[in-house]
């Protein structure tokens, strides 16, 4: 039992590998595991690699060598993420602009589970400001046992989905009864980046000396805008390129939207969505939320949108992360390293993945459309009072 403690303060960290082990070596389970953005930009720093290595390819090889059946990517649904939330901002704001008093901005996003569990808490009474956008966690859970299911012929039951997530909050998520089915979890089991290092190490693996591999399709293809999840500003900096194409119809002039980047933990920045001045708020910090939220209540934010991140730094600087004992320089250069990843990507737009396309066709649908609503978005509780809005 690992004693580290999330940074969030959330949780005290519990070691799931050795249950992940159990259910690669059950004959009768298929294994599915699911790897966060920010876990590629930290995991070589377990093998003496230095900070900000991205070890994508070696990741999955590991993790293919471990007996994972198949090796998909967060990524993927970080990129369905952004259909579903940047179609919700774009609704909410076109209701909001056309005088609709009962919509209101702005819209927060949802994907941080310490960010949720604060803001059920803390601030109830603005529970429905944030978007009804699952997490990229619990999106590629959903989808994972239903039409990934349905591919494999096989029962829900008899899948079982496992995330690498730099998270320890993301423990608690997938264990949160509204991402149940019957009792059984869209997502099983979530172990950390230094739980997925110790399980490299248990197997006698030489990281390393591994060779690059890929990710195996379909749920493992995804775009630069989905990579940069894992850094402060990459959620709302996807967003923006998906929202102003859908709301524009005009390609973006630009893809790298810098002045959404950096470390100050509150950042504002102006978005031009062709003659429409989009605000976007961020923070990153629990206390930096706190400000923002405030401004909301006494009705002084000129936001239309804002991301909140628990961590310093985002996901980059996660509690299941490697240690890096509060060394900013460390955190830039995994954000560097995401950034390169996102930069190094064909395609760099959510819209733009032709897997995310097939899989809106085949069997979603729209975006925000019925079977979305169904399966890829939620609620919330005034933990306050113990009751679900
Ligand atoms: Fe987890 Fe990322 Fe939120 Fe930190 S910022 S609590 S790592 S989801």
């Amino acid at each position: 039992q690992c004693v580290a403690v999330c940074p969030t303060g959330a949780l005290t960290e519990r070691d799931s590998s050795a249950k992940v082990m159990d259910a690669i070596v059950d004959p009768k389970k298929t294994v599915i595991v699911q790897t966060a953005p920010a876990v590629r930009a930290a995991l070589g720093e377990e093998f003496g690699m230095d900070a900000g290595t991205l070890v994508t390819g070696k990741m999955v090889s590991a993790l293919r060598k471990l007996g994972f059946d198949h090796v998909f990517d967060t990524d993927f649904a970080a990129d369905l993420t952004i259909m579903e939330e940047g179609t919700e901002l774009l609704d909410r704001l076109g209701k909001h602009l056309a005088g609709d008093k009962d919509v209101k901005l702005p819209i927060l996003t949802s994907c941080c589970p310490g960010w949720v569990n604060f803001f059920e808490h803390q601030f109830p009474d603005m529970i429905d400001i944030p978007s009804t956008a699952k997490s990229p966690q619990q999106m590629f859970g959903a989808i994972a046992k239903t039409y990934f299911a349905d591919q494999l012929k096989q029962k829900r039951e008899d899948v079982v989905v496992v995330s690498v997530m730099p998270c320890l909050a993301k423990k608690y998520e997938c264990a949160r009864d509204e991402f149940k089915v019957d009792g059984d979890p869209d997502v099983n089991l979530s172990i950390s980046t230094r739980e997925l290092a110790q399980m490299i190490r248990n197997a006698n693996l030489n990281f390393e000396a591994l060779e690059d591999d890929d990710f195996d399709q379909p749920l493992g293809e995804s775009t630069g805008a989905a990579v940069i999840f894992g850094t402060t500003g990459g959620v709302i900096e996807a967003a923006v390129r998906t929202a102003y194409e859908v709301h524009t119809k005009k390609p973006l002039p630009k893809l790298d939207f810098e002045e959404l980047r950096g470390f100050d933990g509150i950042r504002s920045a102006t978005i031009d969505f062709d003659g429409l001045p989009i605000n976007i708020g961020i923070a990153h910090g629990l206390g930096n939320a706190r400000q923002l939220l405030e401004d909301i209540r006494a009705g002084k934010s000129q936001f239309h949108a804002i991301e909140i991140m628990a961590c310093p730094g985002g996901c980059i600087g996660g509690g299941g992360q490697p240690y890096h004992h509060g060394d900013v320089e460390v955190l830039k250069k995994r954000q560097k390293a995401i950034y390169e990843e996102d930069k190094g990507k064909v395609i760099r737009k959510s819209h733009e993945n032709p897997f995310i396309q097939k899989l809106y066709s085949e069997f979603l649908g729209e975006p925000c459309g019925h079977k979305s609503h169904e399966l890829l978005h939620t609620h919330y509780y005034d933990k306050k009072k113990k009751v679900e809005i």
